[in-house]
């Protein structure tokens, strides 16, 4: 019997588990693929995430440093910059691994290429299924991403869950033209996707190029958007993975006896830009607090366990909650939102600040209502809308 299983080794479940086994309980992790794992994403790693991590992401891991972005809009472009980094651009198989054997040090086991079928509560412990063994726990964190098995346990009353869709691929680029364009920002452009942006996040020889859709995907084509958008851009042809990302700010249950569930399993995602890895972070430490004074109390009841959500909300609730209302509003009216942040420079300098982490999307919001009318006034004399 473990004391914890972790299912899913991406940064929620092997931060939990690093600081679970610091503490010295029996600490497995079960991850479905083989480390280090391919994980289709953009690759920022924002200050925000950086800023929850209890050490320094070394040199090597780092492809490039970003201070800003490049919004585009059809014929309108914007670029803003901080003095600072806002983030870093990684491969994930590489970073996530990097967080996995962190979680080792600590004296967390991995078992890999494993993937858990189903779990079942028992008075005593949780069951834990895989094709071939069964392994017992006193508790589980479900830490297994977008698709979560331990969800469908834990949060079983929850109204369905709302997704976003992407596809993305990485494409070789040449470095001098990497330098050129990208050096050290990101570029996002709304005008070209239907309730969403395509991306391009430069690495150190390759880009990261995707498209994320927060409304409905079957009102427009992604697959045709995906490549014409990368034939305009004349980058290389390569075939786009699908993924799907949850869309956070929805009042969800992320926990039941002797089950939590951290990151993308909980559905923590910034609903704006699809932005996760601080949430898995943050809601990966919080999960692994509560679970370690569980064990002081000897309780693992619902009840007892309920201190995670509540603790969740109180550290980035609002923050998901307000990327939802933004969101909302932004892929509405992009004609608007879209315009204003590719026509004022300020709007994009203070959107930088939240991803950043210095600022949050209700402190944006707050920045934004009062100067709305304003800047509505602007662009209707420029006869931009
Ligand atoms: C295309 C795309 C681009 C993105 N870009 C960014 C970005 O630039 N910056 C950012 O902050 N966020 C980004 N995100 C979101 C981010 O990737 C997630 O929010 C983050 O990875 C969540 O971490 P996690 O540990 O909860 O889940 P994951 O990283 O998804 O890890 C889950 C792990 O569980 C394993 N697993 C799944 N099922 C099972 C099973 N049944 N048994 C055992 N193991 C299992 C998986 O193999 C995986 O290793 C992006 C997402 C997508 C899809």
């Amino acid at each position: 019997m473990y004391d914890v299983v972790v299912v899913g080794a991406g940064p929620a479940g092997t931060t939990a588990a690093k600081h679970i086994a610091e503490k010295g309980l029996d600490t497995l992790i079960i991850e479905k693929s083989k480390l280090p794992r391919e994980k289709p994403c953009a690759g920022l790693v924002s200050q925000h995430a950086l800023d929850n991590l209890d050490f320094k992401i070394p040199e090597y891991l780092i492809k490039r440093r970003c201070y800003g972005t490049r919004v585009i809009y059809k014929n309108h472009v914007l670029e803003s910059k901080l003095a600072v980094p806002i983030g870093i651009q990684v491969s994930r198989s590489e970073f996530d691994y990097y967080l996995a054997q962190q979680a080792t040090k600590s004296g967390a086991k991995i078992i890999q290429n494993t993937p858990v079928k189903s779990v079942h509560t028992k008075n005593d412990h949780v069951a834990i299924y895989t094709k071939d063994e069964l392994f017992n726990s006193r508790i589980v964190i479900g830490a297994d991403g977008v698709n979560s098995v331990c969800a469908k346990k834990a949060s079983s009353d929850s109204k369905p869950r709302k997704n976003a869709f992407s596809l993305v691929s990485n494409l070789p680029a040449p470095i001098e033209h990497i330098n050129n364009k990208y050096i050290d920002i990101t570029e996002v452009d709304f005008g070209r996707a239907k309730n969403g942006y395509f991306w391009v996040f430069p690495k150190d020889n390759y880009l990261s190029v995707g498209m994320g859709i927060f409304g409905n995907p079957s009102e427009f084509e992604p697959l045709t958007s995906y490549y014409d958008y990368i034939k305009d851009q004349s980058f290389e042809y390569a075939k786009p993975h699908g993924h799907s990302i949850p869309i956070g700010g929805y009042k969800r249950n992320i926990q039941s006896n002797r089950i939590l569930l951290v990151g993308d399993a909980a559905g923590f995602v910034d609903a704006f830009l699809g932005e996760g890895i601080p949430y898995a972070i943050m809601s990966g430490k919080i999960a692994a607090n509560i679970v370690i004074n569980a064990f002081e109390d000897n309780d693992f009841s619902n009840s007892k366990l309920s201190s995670y959500s509540i603790e969740c909300e109180k550290v980035f609730g609002d923050n998901l909650k307000y990327s939802l209302i933004f969101s909302r509003l932004f892929y509405r009216f992009p004609g608007i939102f879209a315009k204003m942040l590719t026509n004022r420079e300020e709007m994009l300098y203070n959107a930088l600040l939240v991803v950043k982490g210095e600022s949050s999307y209700k402190r944006f919001l707050r920045w934004l209502i009062p100067r709305f009318p304003y800047y509505t006034a602007l662009l209707l004399k420029k006869s931009l809308i």
